[in-house]
């Protein structure tokens, strides 16, 4: 089943939310080609729920990364990371 409403009709640069969403770790990680980064980053600078979703993916990634110079232990570097996004009211 394919719901064509959840997709929307607007598009910003042909990039629509699902798109956006689906790369969004290739695009913080800068692993995306320069012409898909800078649409998918227009889109994400005029759609609050996905900017807000780049954001919050983005602080994760920075804790990982953080968290994960001084962690070794994959279950302690995850409990450091969600204790992090946690401190700063994100998360679960
Ligand atoms: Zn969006």
């Amino acid at each position: 089943m394919h719901d064509h409403q959840a997709h929307g009709h607007h598009r910003h640069d042909g990039v629509d939310c699902d798109a956006a969403l689906s790369q969004l770790f290739d695009f913080l990680d800068g692993e995306l080609d320069d012409s898909l980064e800078s649409r998918l980053r227009s889109h994400v600078e005029r759609c609050k729920p996905c900017f807000e979703r780049a954001d919050f993916e983005k602080r994760f990634l920075e804790a990982v990364h953080a968290a994960r110079v001084t962690e070794t232990c994959p279950k302690a570097l995850r409990e450091r990371v969600l204790a992090t996004l946690r401190a700063e009211g994100l998360g679960a």
